[in-house]
């Protein structure tokens, strides 16, 4: 008989009772008993749906993090929280985001642990901190009593835990020690908690090592060795886990690693399934990750049947099932989503669904396709529908893109004739001032909203709300004395939903939400088909915002790459085909704001970063597909429309050709933190058009004084030449509120003057 099993479920529940919870107890509206009330009854809410699974995953359940999880599990918790009183979770929370209760005393914070992205997700860790006098020691008692609940529950308990070497690789040493020297002490931890595994009963742990789909250098492949030599003498059984890419360079280390099965991801790494079967000796499992657990679409049965049944023949009991990754990547349950229309519901899967398919493959490998004949019809017919639907298939969209030119992506003039002419025309002081697209979204504007689309607020009424709200934006920007404005995007829910929702191609979700980190949750919009526009998706609104002013308006939108990036993508035709798709979409909206006479047009790609592959050398590829997705986006325009982009990151090094190809008169950056220092590239470079480097972080209630800003555009004008120089906020304004705003943008702009003054007494 198969085997099959996941290496993890959603934690947030089904109507993100995790998140609700959470957030009460932080408030501190419910007990710590309460809260732990409700972890336990999310996990077993969860062991209930994997009831048919073989191995269910235990460890995978958090309250934060599970990487954070893992730091505490080694007794490896930051210094600074260990003499602040209160218990582990308290000093959990500490660690995950500052403080243990909205309300705690200020000399109870401490600064949280950084956060980063889990690989190329979504999903965000606490990186966990290291230095030469990192120790180790076990604090197991929570993962034990999670598998006594899990057995008691009547699953196969599998624990799942983060790899020895991966956990180093994910943290960063704070004085720049080795951290692989720490691997030995790590690994006697490893090897004391398996060992109470063993004695509580547990047959399988799983170990995920997923940097073997990483380019590693031979120091950490000979640690991956070394930890698996020493972790064989535990008295249980290893699965080791590998997720998100093919192996490549490492599948023969991963198949000779001395471990007791090895997974893998086979949507990723199909083609690899044949060698490593080959190269994988006779006494190992092979678990095949043949579900999808990053999207959302139903897995093709019939199809995978066809070659999974050769390879069931060959490996028998050998050979695993599971989905590809960690479920937590996907919503929870398609069953509670009321409003999606049922030819488009038939074509997906979120967690709950998933496991069903790979209860139906066991089936059919381990009884014959007929023991499910009926359930594979329907898969059939439902993939099927998806393969030629006539919504997701519209000739014209292809057509268009195929037509696609590579004039269509030049601007008429290079920057420094273009510049000329807008200079010209817009007159712009020195050091000129804008902001980054979103002012403070009240209450009452996500009321309005909300109301609207529930049908208790009339279209009429939303717009008038709506405008007035964009007037307030315009005239309070014109009182302080902004020079370029924007109109403060109050009609926004969110920067790609709001267009998602305007665009043919795309579905939305009611419940599909997905961990982003800690109790944030995220509702990826599901681009489904091809993708075009129907009509005119910002003009309205910013015409009426540039009507209010005499000074220049900037145009707000989001990219293609950053509307790809965070949404649930097709999966029947390249990225790059819908990446460009997309950028029609925008290119038609920006040469109708460009008809409207808006000429300023910021086009967003926040997530540029994000969609960069894991492997670097993989890199260029994307970055082509995606630079050329944003040329096309922008660059229709005249000499004097003025084109500018955003990104909400600082890391540039090594992406800098690609930005430059982007050929953006205007890029805003996120810089305020780390103190212009990344600048640098930009000087390396020679970066040749104008930059805004943030100066005002708006992660931060902190309202920045005047000194401090013209302190760090001094920095600024040290990499760029100042005439090429912009002051602006590091990113969009909308999580902060109007009394936070009003100081820091009143002290930006008078230093912005204080800036221009000197520069002009100069010279
Ligand atoms: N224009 C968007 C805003 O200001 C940009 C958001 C972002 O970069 N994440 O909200
Ligand atoms: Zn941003």
């Amino acid at each position: 008989m198969i085997t099959i099993h996941s290496l993890g479920f959603p934690r947030i529940g089904k109507k993100r009772e995790l998140k609700f919870a959470l957030e009460k107890f932080w408030r501190g509206d419910i007990t710590q008993q309460q809260l732990e009330q409700t972890g336990r009854q999310l996990r077993q809410q969860n062991w209930r749906e994997q009831s048919a699974l073989d191995l269910a995953p235990v460890g995978d359940f958090s309250f934060y993090d599970q990487i954070l999880d893992a730091s505490f599990l080694f007794g490896n918790h930051p210094a600074r929280v260990r003499d602040l009183g209160g218990d582990d979770l308290a000093n959990y929370f500490r660690v995950a985001r500052g403080r243990a209760h909205t309300h705690e005393h200020e000399c109870a914070c401490v600064q949280a642990g950084e956060m980063t992205k889990w690989f190329d997700t979504n999903y965000h860790y606490i990186v966990p901190e290291f230095s030469a006098d990192t120790r180790f020691n076990l604090h197991a008692d929570a993962l034990l009593e999670q598998v006594r609940e899990a057995q008691a529950a009547g699953v196969v308990a599998k624990p799942v835990l983060v790899g020895p070497v991966t956990y180093l690789w994910l943290g960063k040493s704070q004085d720049h020690s080795d951290r692989l020297t720490l691997l030995e002490p790590l690994l006697a931890v490893y090897l004391q908690l398996l060992s109470k595994l063993a004695a509580a009963g547990v047959e399988w742990v799983q170990i995920d090592e997923p940097i073997l789909v990483t380019e590693l250098d031979a120091s950490w492949r000979q640690a991956l060795n070394h930890a698996c030599h020493q972790l064989k003498s535990a008295p249980l059984k290893l699965l080791l886990a590998t997720y998100f890419g093919e192996l490549q360079e490492n599948l023969q280390l991963a198949c000779e690693l001395p471990v007791d099965g090895l997974h893998i991801d086979a949507i990723n790494g199909r083609d690899e399934v044949a060698r490593i079967a080959d190269w994988l000796p006779g006494h190992k499992v092979l678990s095949v990750g043949v579900i999808n657990g990053r999207n959302i679409w139903k897995t093709d049965l019939t199809a995978t049947l066809v070659w999974l049944e050769p390879l069931h023949q060959r490996l028998g009991q050998r050979l695993w099932l599971a989905p590809s990754c960690s479920l937590l990547h996907v919503p929870v349950d398609l069953a509670s989503e009321q409003k999606l229309d049922d030819e488009i519901k038939q074509w997906l899967a979120f967690a709950v669904q998933k496991l069903d398919e790979l209860r139906i493959l066991a089936t059919a490998l381990n009884e014959g396709r007929a023991a499910v004949a009926d359930e594979l019809a329907q898969n059939a017919a439902a993939v099927n529908s998806r393969r030629q639907s006539g919504r997701i298939h519209r000739p014209a969209v292809k057509q268009r893109v195929a037509e696609i030119t590579a004039a269509m992506g030049q601007r008429l003039a290079p920057y420094a004739e273009r510049s000329k002419q807008q200079r010209n025309k817009f007159r712009l002081p020195l050091y000129p001032t804008t902001t980054i697209g979103s002012f403070p979204q009240t209450a009452e504007i996500r009321k309005a909203r909300r109301d609207y689309r529930v049908g208790e607020l009339g279209a009429d009424d939303y717009r008038r709300i709506m405008r007035d709200e964009i007037a307030h934006c315009v005239h309070q920007q014109e009182a302080l004395g902004l020079d370029v404005l924007v109109h403060g995007e109050p009609e926004r829910n969110d920067m790609v939903e709001y267009f998602g929702e305007q665009l043919d191609g795309y579905a939305f979700s009611q419940h599909g939400w997905v961990q982003s980190y800690g109790s944030r949750c995220v509702k990826p919009p599901i681009l489904f088909g091809d993708i075009s526009r129907p009509r005119a998706m910002t003009v309205d609104w910013i015409s009426w915002a540039r009507s209010l002013t005499d000074k220049p308006m900037k145009g707000m939108l989001t990219g293609p790459a950053t509307m790809l990036n965070w949404s649930f993508v097709r999966d029947d035709q390249p990225r790059s085909q819908t990446c460009l798709q997309l950028s029609l979409a925008i290119r038609d909206e920006v040469l109708d704001l460009e008809k409207a006479g808006i000429d300023m047009i910021q086009i967003d790609e926040a997530a540029l970063r994000e969609g960069l592959p894991l492997r670097r050398s993989q890199w260029q590829d994307y970055l082509d597909w995606a630079i050329q997705a944003f040329r096309i986006s922008a660059n229709g325009v005249r000499n004097d429309t003025q084109i500018h982009t955003h990104m909400c990151y600082s890391e540039f090094n090594d992406i800098m050709p690609a930005i430059a190809d982007m050929d953006a008169d205007v890029i805003t950056i996120e810089t305020s933190r780390s103190n212009m220092e990344l600048l640098a590239a930009f000087e390396a470079f020679e970066y040749p058009n104008e930059i805004g480097p943030g100066v005002y972080d708006i992660h931060s209630p902190n309202i920045p004084d005047v000194d401090a800003i013209v302190a760090l555009m001094k920095k600024a004008a040290e990499h760029i030449p100042p005439e090429r120089l912009w002051v602006n906020p590091d990113c969009g304004l909308k999580t902060r509120n109007w009394e936070e705003v009003l100081p820091a943008l009143t002290n930006m702009v008078t230093a912005s003057r204080i800036l221009a003054q000197d520069l002009a007494e100069a010279v």
